[in-house]
């Protein structure tokens, strides 16, 4: 599953950036994923729940935002929602010379954690 390795990473990377800075617990971390991703909210909190049982991440809160997609229109200028992951023209004036602005993207936000 394409979603294990990802939060395997985004854990990994919340780790050693908690080591470094002396936090042993974490209590929140946030993602923020685009709906272009094709990734899996629900998978991830699956993934989540099954790599978060050792000490630092066993009480920590999993939040995720979800992102739509935004298409800008090089025709008339405008940003739109685009409900369609596939087919993107712009609701405008119909010109499908349009650019994915928003959508693509999958960070880490913030985590939040106690010095113990
Ligand atoms: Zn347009």
């Amino acid at each position: 599953m394409h979603e294990l390795s990802i939060m395997q990473g985004v854990l990994d990377i919340v780790r050693d950036s908690a080591v470094q800075n002396g936090i042993s617990r974490i209590n929140k971390l946030k993602l923020v994923i685009g709906s272009l991703t094709m990734i899996m909210p629900d998978s991830l909190r699956f993934a989540f729940e099954v790599l978060s049982q050792d000490e630092m991440f066993r009480e920590a809160d999993l939040q995720i935002e979800e992102v739509p997609a935004f298409i800008r229109c090089h025709a008339c200028n405008s940003e739109t929602a685009q409900e369609d992951a596939y087919c993107f023209v712009c609701s405008g004036c119909g010109s499908n010379q349009v650019e994915v602005v928003k959508g693509r993207e999958m960070y880490l936000d913030y985590y939040e954690g106690d010095c113990v």
